[in-house]
C-alpha cells in the first residue's frame, strides 16, 4: 500500500486477515496495529482524510471479524484436545494420553537417565460398591477417588484412567526405594478418607520403577502383574515391583 498508493490498499485486507489465520492473536493485532499506524504516519496509501479514516475503520473491522474467528477456533481446538486426551467422568487423563506420557518417559530414560515410577491403583471389591449403593454412587466413588489422588500427588505426578475403576499413576523422579513411600502417602489417605455412604472403600496398587531397556508395555505389564499380587495379598496393601 504504501509502495502502490491507494490500489495497494485493497492488498491490505487478505494480509490482514492472514495475519490471524497464520500468527498467534498477540503477534497478529501487533502487526496489524503497526502496519494501521506506519500507513497513516507515512500517508502514501491515501489520496484523501476521507479515503484514511474510511479505510482504517473497515480495515478495523476486518481484523477484528478474523480476531473473533481465530480465538474461537483456538478455543475450539483446545477443547477438542481435552475431548481427546481426558476421561469425561473423573478428569483424569485417558488411556490415550497415559500411553503419549509413558512413551515419552521412557525416551527421557534413555536419553537423559532420568528416573520414573509407575503405579496401577485398582479400588477394592468396586462390583460390590456399584451392586450394593447403585452405577451413580459408584461413579461418584470414582469421582472422589480421582479427586483424592489428585489432592495428594505432585504437581509432577500425572493420574490417568485406564479403565473401569483402575487408575495409573505416573511419578517422574521416583525410583522403587521412593514407590515404597506411596503406601503410607496415598493408599493410606485413601483408606481414610474415601467413603461410599459412610462405608469405607480402599484400593490396591501395584507400582514399578522403569527399567534400563524396557518399552511402556513391560513397565505397565510389572506393575499390573504386582497389583495382581496385591488383591493375592488380601488387598488394600501395595506391592512393589522388585
Ligand atoms: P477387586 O477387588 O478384585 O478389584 O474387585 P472388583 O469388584 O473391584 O473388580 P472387578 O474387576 O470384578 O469389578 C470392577 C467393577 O467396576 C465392575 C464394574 O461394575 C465397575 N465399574 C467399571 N467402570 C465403572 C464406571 O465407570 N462406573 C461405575 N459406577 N462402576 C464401574
Ligand atoms: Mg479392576
Ligand atoms: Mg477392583
Amino acid at each position: 500500500a504504501s509502495v502502490l498508493g491507494p490500489p495497494g490498499q485493497y492488498w491490505m485486507y487478505p494480509a490482514l486477515v492472514g495475519n490471524f489465520l497464520l500468527l498467534g492473536r498477540n503477534q497478529a493485532l501487533l502487526l496489524t496495529a503497526s502496519a494501521l499506524v506506519f500507513l497513516t504516519v507515512q500517508g502514501k496509501a491515501y489520496d484523501s482524510r476521507l479515503q484514511l479514516v474510511m479505510f482504517l475503520v473497515s480495515a478495523s473491522v476486518t481484523s477484528m471479524i478474523a480476531f473473533v474467528f481465530a480465538s474461537r477456533t483456538e478455543t475450539q481446538r483446545q477443547q477438542l484436545e481435552a475431548l481427546a486426551t481426558l476421561d469425561p467422568l473423573t478428569g483424569t487423563g485417558n488411556r490415550r494420553a497415559m500411553v503419549r506420557e509413558l512413551q515419552l518417559a521412557v525416551e527421557s530414560f534413555k536419553r537423559e537417565g532420568s528416573v520414573f515410577g509407575l503405579a496401577m491403583l485398582d479400588l477394592d471389591h468396586f462390583k460390590q460398591v456399584n451392586d450394593k449403593h447403585g452405577h451413580e454412587r459408584g461413579d461418584g466413588v470414582l469421582v472422589d477417588f480421582a479427586e483424592l489422588i489428585r489432592k495428594n500427588t505432585r504437581k509432577v505426578d500425572r493420574c490417568f484412567r485406564f479403565g473401569g475403576e483402575e487408575f495409573v499413576l505416573l511419578m517422574p523422579g521416583t525410583d522403587a526405594e521412593g514407590l515404597r513411600v506411596i503406601d503410607s502417602h496415598l493408599r493410606e489417605y485413601i483408606a481414610n478418607k474415601l467413603r461410599c455412604c459412610g462405608e469405607q472403600v480402599t484400593v490396591s496398587i501395584g507400582a514399578a520403577a522403569l527399567r534400563k531397556d524396557e518399552d511402556w508395555q513391560s513397565w505397565l505389564a510389572r506393575a499390573d502383574a504386582a497389583l495382581y499380587c496385591a488383591k493375592h495379598e488380601g488387598r488394600n496393601c501395595t506391592v512393589v515391583d522388585a
